[in-house]
């Protein structure tokens, strides 16, 4: 299967026959611990709760077309008010999933669009901000990645835009609060003062009547830029990928500036949306702020089928009802992932999903901080709620690695390492990335726990130098 990387055969990789829970079994039995949620998408992990397996009707002896009253359903113009745009037949189930976000999204979040995934969801945004300001400029930030259709791309700031560099027209890059090269000070004030005052500068200077929206990830999963297209990039990116925990003040400040110069601000949590940082919404960590837009994906569905959504507030709702939002899909709303979303989400609220992962952030944190102090080749650790990562280092204090170069042997030794412990992770060095399904158990069982298991695993296995 093609991807973003090269897709030359990986030698070994398991087959996976059956999953259950937070495991994946492979063709010899052998069992795995997800510990990133796939691609930080299967929040509720592999087994399908019975409620969202039975009232969504897609594991049922019922057909599941049947169980829709014909494949976009039954019509129902008075759902119209509810679930927003589109001139596709309204299956009641959107204008119940509608309602929901309505209630779950703090202010005047009320519109909603669903589109497939979370690329098509800031595609459709960026379009519409683009529309409601009749503005053209996006800002976003160069650690980001937005999603892989022309307009997402241009907007993502990795290594991965340069794939789509000709149509980057109207996307402006800024720095985040994190640079990798550089220090915006040493304390959350001043990298915030700074970031902010050099945001603004970049905003007058580009003109604030040309500028549509500001994107930010709420909570990103940087990049490591090592594997930028042979760019050795050094010892200086160590510590700046990860979690990137915005300092304090910084997202408040975002807002302020769209407010003062009439700019919407867009938060993707395509991503982190739907409990992964210990809020539904990751812009709930931050006092006050409301973005005028909300895209997110993944934890929507637990990713048991494909479905993204954009939220925005009453302002941009009201004139989307009188205008066309010029943007469409086939598969947009499909009641079959509309369904399954409703109920992914209310299981969430039955289960007190979100509470859980409040109660679960400082075991981890516990987790990984262990892991700093025990092995030199940890050299940080960060996480907010279930959202989490390692930096690692090698004995010269990095790793080099070049996009489609040999993996440096700590790298080879780790995956393979993981993958006898029965541990699979997200790994870009030097970054492991930690985000288990949001089920995850701390419990101490016969080995360490689920969450206790990066330990466990790292501690058989990682040699230090
Ligand atoms: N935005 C963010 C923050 C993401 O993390 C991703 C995917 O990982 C996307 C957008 C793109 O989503 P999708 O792969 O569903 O198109």
């Amino acid at each position: 299967m093609l991807s973003w990387s090269n897709s030359s055969p990986v030698k070994d990789l398991p087959v996976f026959e059956r999953s259950e829970g937070v495991y994946l079994y492979d063709s010899n039995g052998k069992r795995y611990l997800d510990w990133t949620s796939q691609a930080v998408c299967v929040n509720l992990g592999y087994t399908v709760p019975e409620s969202i397996k039975d009232r969504a009707e897609f594991g049922s002896e019922k057909s599941v077309l049947a169980s829709l009253e014909g494949p976009y359903g039954a019509q129902d113009p008075g759902a119209q008010g509810e679930s927003g745009y589109g001139g596709l037949g309204l299956a009641p189930v959107r204008a119940k999933l509608a309602r929901l976000m309505a209630e779950i999204c703090p202010g005047d979040l009320n519109g909603f669009l669903f589109p497939s995934g979370g690329g098509e969801a800031n595609e459709a945004a960026i379009r519409m901000a683009r529309l409601y300001t009749g503005k053209q400029k996006i800002f976003t930030q160069y650690r980001s990645y937005h999603g892989g259709s022309t307009s997402s791309l241009g907007a993502t700031g990795d290594f991965r835009r340069r794939f789509t560099e000709s149509n980057t027209h109207g996307f402006v890059k800024f720095f985040n609060p994190q640079p990798s090269g550089f220090s915006w000070g040493s304390t959350d004030q001043s990298a915030t003062r700074r970031t902010l005052a050099t945001l603004e500068d970049q905003i007058l200077a580009e003109g604030p009547d040309t500028i549509a929206a500001i994107m930010v990830e709420s909570r990103e999963l940087g990049e490591s830029e090592m594997d930028c297209f042979g760019v050795d990039c050094g010892s200086s990116i160590v510590g700046a990928g990860g979690v990137l925990v915005p300092p304090e003040g910084y997202i408040e400040g975002v807002r302020s500036l769209c407010d003062k110069y009439d700019i919407l601000m867009i938060c993707d949590e395509v991503m982190v949306g739907f409990g992964r940082t210990g809020h539904f919404f990751a812009f709930q960590h931050f006092e006050g702020v409301i973005p005028d837009m909300v895209t997110s994906a993944k934890g929507l569905t637990g990713s048991y089928l494909p479905l993204s959504m954009v939220g925005v507030r009453q302002k941009i709702k009201n004139y989307f009802w009188e205008k066309p939002v010029g943007w469409g899909a086939t598969y947009h709303a499909h009641p079959v992932a509309v369904a399954c979303a409703y109920e992914t989400v209310k299981y969430m609220l039955k289960e007190k999903i979100v509470e859980k992962v409040q109660s679960l952030e400082h075991v981890m944190m516990q987790e990984l901080q262990n892991l700093v102090l025990k092995h030199d080749s940890v050299r940080q650790a960060r996480n907010v709620g279930l959202f989490g990562c390692l930096d690692l280092q090698n004995p010269n204090g990095h790793f080099i690695q070049r996009l489609g170069g040999a993996s440096p042997p700590e790298v080879q030794l780790l995956r393979q390492a993981m993958r006898d412990q029965g541990l699979m992770a997200l790994f870009r060095p030097p970054l492991l990335h930690c985000a288990p399904p949001l089920v995850i158990q701390a419990r101490r069982g016969a080995h360490c726990g689920e969450l206790r298991s990066l330990r466990c695993a790292v501690l058989l296995v990682w040699r230090d130098p």
